[in-house]
């Protein structure tokens, strides 16, 4: 559940959640160096369907998500509140399988939800997109590796297509890329005429294994601090692009 009193949930963020203090882009995997292997197929989830980074599954045992906040009052205000109102009953669905901490500063986030259209994709529209990069990133003084991923969910929908957009799009962020290819999972390529609002028994099944899996840099040691000369002073900052890959026009 998500809690809605306040000072424990801040508690808990701080905690869980630390700030972060610097970061650097993962670089492209060398060209010719090849991809982690998916799994082998089981019938009764969809595991074989995702897919891993060139460094490990993207997954966390804690992920910690900052919602772009709306307008409190005028015209715009109770729009916006629909809109939390279905990311907040996505995240709800997540988190009865995965620890998931909601924090008010983006700097303490893995997964950033955006109230936003996304932008056009070879001139196709969509309502929900899903970015991930990799990042060396320090935080308690220690550095690790973490995925960094943009959710934008468009505000323009109904609530339920809002609420079956952000299910879908945070079944990504939470390590999920790929596709299903039965139309009552959550995680559909293709959206049956219901909109699913709730995780099928397939989708919570591949969760749990992908859940099971090693982490990103698992078998690659701890993340050594970077070298002076490459240490960057600016919070979320950093040269160079990062690695990055998205779910394209989803949805
Ligand atoms: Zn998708």
């Amino acid at each position: 559940m998500l809690a809605a009193v306040a000072a424990p949930q801040q508690a808990r963020a701080a905690q869980a959640c630390p700030r972060l203090q610097q970061s650097l882009p993962v670089p492209p995997p060398e060209p010719g160096s090849r991809p982690g292997a998916p799994a082998a197929v089981q019938a009764s989830d969809y595991r074989h369907r995702i897919r891993p980074t060139h460094l490990g599954w993207p997954r966390r045992d804690i992920w910690c998500v900052w919602i772009e906040p709306g307008a409190s009052d005028g015209p715009a205000a109770r729009w916006d509140r629909r809109w939390r109102q279905a990311v907040d009953a996505a995240l709800n669905e997540w988190s009865s399988l995965l620890p998931i901490v909601v924090v008010d500063d983006p700097q303490r986030a893995q997964v950033q939800v955006l109230r936003r259209r996304p932008p056009l994709r070879g001139g196709r529209a969509s309502h929900g997109r899903a970015e991930l990069e990799l990042w060396k990133v320090q935080r308690d003084e220690r550095w690790a590796l973490e995925p960094r991923v943009l959710v934008s969910i468009s505000p323009a929908q109904r609530l339920e297509a809002t609420q079956a957009t952000a299910l879908h799009e945070l079944g990504h962020a939470f390590g999920l890329w790929g596709h299903s290819d039965v139309a009552t999972d959550a995680m559909a390529a293709v959206p049956g005429a219901q909109p699913v609002l709730v995780l099928s028994a397939r989708d919570r099944a591949t969760l749990l294994w992908l859940q099971q899996q090693p982490a990103l840099g698992a078998g690659s040691g701890a993340v050594r601090p970077p070298e002076p000369a490459q240490e960057q002073k600016r919070p979320g900052g950093g040269e160079g692009r990062p690695w990055r890959m998205d779910s394209g026009s989803d949805r």
